[in-house]
């Protein structure tokens, strides 16, 4: 039980995670009653949050993903590549981008552009946390878990050097660790 991950503090433990989570899927549940949305996991950081909120939901749904790479380390590369595409076609459809985070909305800009040129019936995010303060395109997801700090973070999906996705909670990254 000797496991050490670089973390310098929880900043979000599971619990504020699974009720939080269960708070969006009620949300989403009663904005899309009626409907069939279809949730649009990004590939890789998303993978946790996106099952926790998928079995919190009460309204009849398509599952489907996309794989996405702009970080590099701790800094973003700014230049977003795109490896996997979705399988289900989009036009007509209310589609959810269930992201991990939205950091300085470069992604987010990048796939609602994408994905409207398909014609969806309305495309939204939401997204497990959000640092506003790092934004360098104007961009608010419709749902947010938790606002954060400009700090690295890892866990719950999240990685540094794919590592750390496992765990359990959000932590802050400690560079003195790794
Ligand atoms: P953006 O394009 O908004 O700058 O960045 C989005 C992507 O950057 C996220 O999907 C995530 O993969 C990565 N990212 C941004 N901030 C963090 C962070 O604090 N920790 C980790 N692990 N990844 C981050």
């Amino acid at each position: 039980m000797d496991y050490n991950p670089p973390v310098k503090k929880i900043l979000i433990s599971e619990e504020q995670i699974n009720k939080r989570v269960k708070e969006l899927a009620d949300k989403i549940s009663q904005d899309y009653k009626g409907k069939t949305p279809i949730l649009a996991g990004v590939l890789r950081g998303s993978v946790l949050f996106f099952s926790n909120l998928v079995k919190n939901l009460t309204v009849d749904c398509n599952l489907d993903f996309m794989c996405l790479t702009s970080y590099n380390g701790t800094s973003s590369s700014g230049k977003v590549r795109f490896i996997l595409d979705l399988r289900e076609d989009i036009k007509d459809r209310d589609v959810i981008i269930v992201e991990d985070i939205v950091d300085t909305g470069i992604t987010a800009k990048y796939l609602f552009d994408l994905l409207k040129t398909r014609n969806p019936a309305s495309i939204e995010m939401c997204t497990l946390l959000d640092k506003p303060s790092n934004r360098k395109i104007d961009i608010k997801p419709k749902y947010t878990g938790f606002e954060i700090e400009n700090e690295f973070v890892i866990g719950y999906g999240l990685d540094y050097n794919e590592l750390y996705r496992n765990l359990p909670y959000i932590g802050v990254f400690d560079e003195t660790k790794k």
